[in-house]
């Protein structure tokens, strides 16, 4: 199983950093975990296109974390030359937001269904709104659904994806709480997006320090790491953007909290597990 961080920017705009989303490989399984900007681009370098996805799996329904599904929906219709229904799995209210992207998109596809013969339906997009504790089976994975604390963003989730005998879990946003603990327990890798806090209060804007309210801060996510006993802790979204050459300070501010491995850096960054 291959995870790889295809964007690892925040909603703040950055030029070398895509929107949030992570690929897991499964074998031949294809998860794509959230759809923040430029996944597109970020997918095609990690060799893939978006007809090649099983599934879309969101974390919650914060625009940065889900801005490029219509690009998904609609690349994915355009380019597979037979009906490839796009399963996207999310919290409640993704059914509104997926209909409501389909009714954005309703000139588009007008415009597509007259002007090529061969394409004679709309995208399928089969939404599947899912719960804490559901366990679903995609493909060769097994996905557990779990409870994260995102508040006062709800209902949000996270997934632990579990195939040949390795877990890894993405965690989306939110600070530390017993769902994530119980997702992400014996997990051989957890990926979290985080915040450093240090620099985040030293912006003195009431709308920024708003978010130290619902993200993990860097030792957050490495606490949760070592109570989950995981072997790998995968840093993403970084707010601050993460400049270049700032890698190992982020990691020492893990690494105070946890004995593993600690990952994070720029898109694409591949982690490999078994
Ligand atoms: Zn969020
Ligand atoms: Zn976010």
């Amino acid at each position: 199983m291959d995870v790889t961080l295809l964007g690892t920017g925040s909603p703040v705009p950055d030029p070398d950093r895509a929107g949030p989303a992570t690929l897991v490989r499964a074998g031949g399984t294809l998860l794509l975990v959230d759809a923040g900007r430029g996944v597109l681009m970020r997918l095609a370098a990690a060799g893939a296109f978006p007809g090649m996805l099983s599934a879309v799996l969101l974390t919650h329904l914060h625009s940065d974390h889900l801005t490029d599904l219509n690009d998904v929906v609609t690349t994915r219709w355009v380019m597979s030359p037979v009906p490839n229904p796009l399963t996207v799995y999310g919290p409640p209210g993704t059914r509104q937001v997926v209909d409501g992207m389909l009714a954005m998109l309703a000139p588009d596809i007008s415009y597509r269904l007259a002007h090529h013969d061969d394409l004679n339906d709309p995208p399928a997009v089969d939404v599947v709104e899912v719960a804490p504790g559901d366990e679903l089976t995609i493909g060769e994975a097994r996905v557990v659904v779990g409870r994260t604390d995102h508040r006062p963003v709800e209902p949000t989730v996270g997934y632990r994806v579990e195939h040949e005998g390795h877990a890894v879990v993405l965690g989306g946003d939110g600070i530390p709480c017993e769902g994530l603990d119980t997702l992400c327990a014996g997990a051989d890798a957890y990926v979290q997006t985080v915040l450093r806090e240090d620099m985040v209060r030293m912006v003195p804007m009431a709308r920024f320090q708003d978010i130290l309210d619902y993200h993990s801060t860097v030792e957050q996510a490495a606490t949760t790491a070592t109570r989950a006993g995981a072997s790998i802790l995968v840093l993403t979204h970084y707010v601050p953007a993460l400049p270049p050459g700032q890698e190992d300070e982020w990691r020492a501010l893990a690494a105070a909290h946890f004995d593993g491995e600690v990952v994070l850096g720029d898109d694409l960054t591949t982690i490999s597990l078994g």
